[in-house]
């Protein structure tokens, strides 16, 4: 039996900021942006890159608005969310050449939600024998000086939607 690899049940994402607020919220100050890791903030929805992945260009998408169920969203929500996701696959797929992805949500806390109180979908981008490498080098996670190179390398495109 081949056991799916489930990359957006690892969050590590726990973590809140240094001033304990929601990391999904995006605030009204822009200028840390970059410091938070966050590739673009619409009227409807944010994209952030994972401070944690497992793999190098996981992404998170969320609504604007800090809700924690589906149904709390408005159909504009929605729809933004769903076109944040499509365009979040089309730039990774563009700068890093997966050859699929994984698009997930987590909902509640037995699900692997970490953090709840504000909804969010995981995009992971996927290479093949990639499964094989994360049990090769186990705990051993993608090292901050690549998450900042590849959100870099992410931003302009993101900077052009
Ligand atoms: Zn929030």
């Amino acid at each position: 039996m081949k056991v799916l690899w489930a990359p957006w049940r690892m969050e590590y994402i726990t973590e809140s900021n240094e001033k304990g607020e929601c990391i999904f919220c995006p605030g009204d100050d822009r200028d840390h942006d970059e410091k938070r890791l966050i590739l673009h903030v619409g009227e409807q929805s944010i994209v952030l890159m994972n401070r944690f992945p497992y793999i190098n260009g996981h992404l998170l998408v969320a609504p604007v608005r800090h809700v924690s169920d589906l149904d709390a969203l408005t159909n504009e929500e929605k729809l933004d969310l769903v076109t944040m996701v499509e365009r979040s696959v089309g730039i990774l797929t563009k700068v890093m050449n997966p050859g699929g992805f994984n698009v997930g949500l987590n909902l509640g806390n037995i699900a692997g939600a970490g953090v709840e109180e504000h909804i969010h979908f995981h995009v992971v981008p996927r290479w093949g024998g990639d499964t094989n490498y994360m049990t090769v080098i186990g705990e051993v996670r993608v090292i901050p000086e690549h998450i900042q190179a590849t959100y870099l390398k992410l931003l302009p495109f993101f900077k052009s939607l």
